[in-house]
């Protein structure tokens, strides 16, 4: 592995749970039905209090790791269960606290069910964007999000699309993004071609399950490849129906990071820092990415909140240093793969194997080489593709994890598992 440490910009993520509880019951969702119940020890919603709480908690890691950018995930369950005064003096406390020290963005994952006007207004008045997941017509989306009687929530989802979709053609509200979580018992073609040609959407991710090697879910790859296979040719196609390549994040951006240098340097910052995401409950234990520690009891420590330590502090833990060692290793089959650059050996959660931790390939492996294949195909064809392809995957990544937030000066980070292993967990006196 090459790279010296180099300046990075200081990103962080940081989902925060401010209603745990659901209104729908989708059967495949992570954060009620896999490996971690943080869901159950929380209160339904965060408290006046751990809001001031965590405002500050973020405002001294800010300051200490010198953080730049500041995004803020208002998750749950459903986020807009809470009532819209409390969610609008949420925001106005992370506003007060934090603007000042680092540039705040808020954001908002919703099932879109409960948007209505007013939820528009305030979303608007606060520069919260957000995220409706949403997967595929009716009859897909219906089986995969009922509420907790079994009816389909399509059609209360898409009105508030709308909704939200009108505030940003009024230039009112920020951006408004589709997640999509994939489901290969299904057509591929027919899940985008909806999103685009009857709903009018040009910009929207496909997800990966978050499931590792614990789970079946990802056999037979055959089924993935043909899932996303479907997809990738109507992607291609969307130039003639729609007037240009539509964007579906996780092609898109494997195609860009392979066009040019800049492009993949730009990708490798992001890849570099994906472990950037911490979880934060509505009674403020603290975590990592949630998608992550779902998969394991073993990957998240309850005893952990913001009252008793400092963001520094949980970035020397054992838990975070193996999240950044896991992304600078590249697992065997990785490093000698023609992908790598550009691939960086697949999502974490997709990597991880009870007992093992992330060391292997995406359990998508096969589906992740097809996806590379066919947009290298589509960029060699460019003028002067094939030197470009060969010029970006050719060199190492630009950035490493280990160069992000150093909770220690640089040169004493851990750099071996087992240091990191031996690093305690320090607590706030
Ligand atoms: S395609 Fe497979 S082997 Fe290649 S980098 Fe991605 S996960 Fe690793």
């Amino acid at each position: 592995m090459s790279g010296e440490p180099r300046e990075a910009v200081n990103c962080l993520d940081v989902v925060l749970k401010i209603a745990e509880r659901c209104n729908l019951a989708c059967p495949y969702c992570y954060y009620f039905y896999q490996e971690n119940d943080l869901y159950k020890s929380s209160p339904a919603l965060i408290s006046e209090d751990t809001v001031r709480e965590v405002a500050r908690f973020l405002r001294r890691g800010a300051q200490e790791l010198n953080i730049q950018h500041l995004f803020i995930g208002l998750h749950g369950g459903e986020p807009l269960l809470m009532p819209k005064k409390r969610f609008e003096s949420l925001c106005r406390v992370f506003r007060e606290e934090l603007s000042d020290v680092t540039n705040v963005r808020l954001a908002m994952q919703t099932n879109g069910t409960r948007v209505d006007k007013e939820w528009v207004s305030i979303l608007a008045e606060h520069q919260v964007s957000a995220g409706v997941s949403l997967d595929g017509p009716p009859h897909i989306h219906n089986a995969a999000r009922p509420d907790h009687k079994g009816k389909g929530s399509y059609d209360a989802t898409v009105r508030g699309l709308r909704l939200l979709q009108e505030g940003v053609r009024a230039g009112t509200n920020r951006a408004t993004g589709i997640l999509c979580v994939a489901n290969p018992n299904y057509s591929g073609e027919e899940v985008v071609k909806h999103f685009v040609e009857d709903l009018g959407i040009d910009n929207f991710n496909i997800l990966l399950p978050r499931e590792g090697y614990d789970s079946d879910i990802w056999k037979p790859q055959s089924k993935w490849i043909d899932y996303f296979t479907e997809i990738l040719k109507y992607w291609q196609s969307t130039p003639k129906t729609f007037g240009r390549l539509v964007t579906i994040q996780l092609i898109s951006d494997i195609m860009r990071g392979m066009a040019s240098e800049p492009n993949a340097r730009q990708m490798d910052m992001r890849r570099s820092a994906r472990h950037h995401i911490i979880t934060i409950s509505g009674d403020g234990k603290l975590g990592m990415d949630d998608n992550i520690m779902a998969l394991d009891k073993a990957l998240f420590d309850a005893n952990i909140n913001v009252r008793n330590t400092t963001l520094a502090q949980f970035m020397a833990s054992p838990r975070w240093q193996q999240l950044v060692q896991a992304i600078d290793k590249a697992p065997e089959k990785c490093a000698s793969c023609e992908w790598y650059r550009s691939c960086r050996s697949g999502e974490l959660f997709n990597r991880y194997k009870k007992g093992a931790g992330f060391d292997q390939p995406s359990v998508f492996c096969e589906t992740l080489d097809t996806l590379h294949t066919a947009v290298a195909a589509i960029v060699a064809r460019w003028e002067n593709g094939v030197e470009r392809l060969t010029g970006v995957l050719s060199q190492q990544p630009a950035f490493w994890a280990r160069d992000f937030m150093h909770p220690v000066p640089l040169g004493q980070a851990p750099r071996s598992a087992s240091e990191a292993n031996s690093i305690q967990l320090p607590v706030v006196e």
